[in-house]
């Protein structure tokens, strides 16, 4: 699982086919008259590690990194106040979509660093939330990534499987990193597979992914799931004046296939351009959107307007918390924070992120101004 080789003047050696430790060439020949190869990756304070398809500064969270795992948009768990538990292992993503709403893949102008969590670490916080929440919990999986570009995704999907209180398991993701292999290997452990397809033309898919992508690989991707026990739900982002054409193809794929065994087979999104995120020209209403929606519902017979009682979400008390919007808080900064100009620090068990231009190891005095979701922003008072 490690490979290694040189690259402007700095042994590499790629771990999982994403984690990139980098050590300057002279200084890792220094290191290994006297030290093993595993000691150095291990120990070294002279690595640098990135992550291998954003290229950005990787974040390893553990145990020992003692980073709690609420209280981050980015990673960790996000509870909205149901009994779905949203799990992101990782950061980073190998599309560039024109409409993504967090700014995410290489031509992201706002993000500036990485994470990735150990499997036990975010298992052992799962556990204690989805014990909070009580029986009959969906984790899914999905984050401002592609997940699958986590490198223990099936070790992950296991592990909250073993949790009681887990009911549901499911994804989201891109689709271009599965294969038939891989598909095969989760059945049985994955509930559903949330697919994001947004065009079936090959030239538009260069448009809207913004990197070569992989039409054909996607589609027999999702025709396998739809054949395996995973239950496929297809997912398009509806971008006014760029797929118009493609939305109903897509209906009809889905129904081709036979997408949503147990669940929907579709749900359409419709582009919204989010604070932080891709800002596109041209934005349809939601008048619009529900209207045509509830046109091919007739013509389609399918149901396309959804609700969370769809998926068997349903209302749950949060994960307690004692940070509130307005109060100020003095914590350690623990990590550079996700985009430019934020610090990540540690208060009452929570991440909170701070705008700041103290440095990792200081202390800061903050004020939270943003409190959603159980996710914190501060800013330095
Ligand atoms: S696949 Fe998702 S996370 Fe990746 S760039 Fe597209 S919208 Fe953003």
């Amino acid at each position: 699982m490690i490979s290694e080789y040189e690259s402007n003047g700095e042994k590499v050696f790629l771990l999982r086919r994403i984690i990139e430790i980098r050590i300057e060439k002279s200084i890792y020949e220094r290191l290994s008259r006297k030290y093993s190869k595993e000691e150095i990756i291990q120990y070294s304070d002279e690595k640098r590690i990135i992550h291998h398809t954003t290229k950005r500064n990787l974040y390893y969270i553990s145990a020992q990194s003692g980073v709690p795992l609420l209280g981050h948009a980015a990673f960790g768990i996000i509870d909205r106040g149901t009994n779905l538990l949203q799990i992101r292992p990782i950061t980073g993503c190998n599309l560039n979509c024109i409409f993504c709403s967090v700014d995410e893949g290489r031509g992201t102008k706002t993000k500036a660093n990485d994470y990735i969590i150990d499997p036990d670490y975010l298992a052992e916080w799962y556990s204690k939330v989805a014990g909070f929440k009580g029986e009959g919990v969906e984790a899914h999986i999905d984050g401002q990534a592609e997940p699958l570009l986590y490198p223990y995704f099936t070790e992950l999907v296991e592990k909250l499987r073993s949790v009681r209180e887990t009911e549901v398991i499911s994804v989201q993701t891109n689709g271009t990193l599965l294969s038939v292999g891989a598909i095969n290997s989760l059945e049985g452990k994955i509930d559903r597979i949330n697919l994001s397809i947004s065009t079936l033309d090959e030239e538009r898919a260069r448009e809207i992914y913004g990197v070569r992508y992989p039409v054909e690989k996607v589609k027999n991707v999702a025709e396998t799931i739809a054949s395996s026990k995973i239950d496929l739900l297809i997912a398009p982002v509806w971008v006014p004046r760029v797929n118009d054409e493609d939305i109903e193809k897509i209906i009809e794929f889905a129904l081709d296939i036979g997408a949503g065994k147990k669940w929907p087979p579709l749900g359409i999104q419709k582009y919204i351009p989010y604070r932080g995120g891709r800002k596109l020209r041209h934005v349809m209403s939601f008048r619009t959107f529900y209207d045509r929606l509830r046109e091919w519902e007739e013509e389609y017979g399918v149901k396309l307007v959804l609700s969370p009682k769809d998926f068997g979400i349903e209302k749950r008390k949060r994960y307690p918390s004692e940070i509130k919007k307005g109060q100020t808080y003095t914590g350690k900064i623990i990590m550079d924070g996700r985009n430019f100009g934020e610090k990540i620090a540690v208060v009452k068990d929570r991440v909170v992120t701070v705008i700041t231009n103290k440095q990792v190891g200081e202390h800061v005095k903050f004020r939270i101004i943003r409190s959603k979701d159980g996710t914190y922003l501060g800013e330095e008072i």
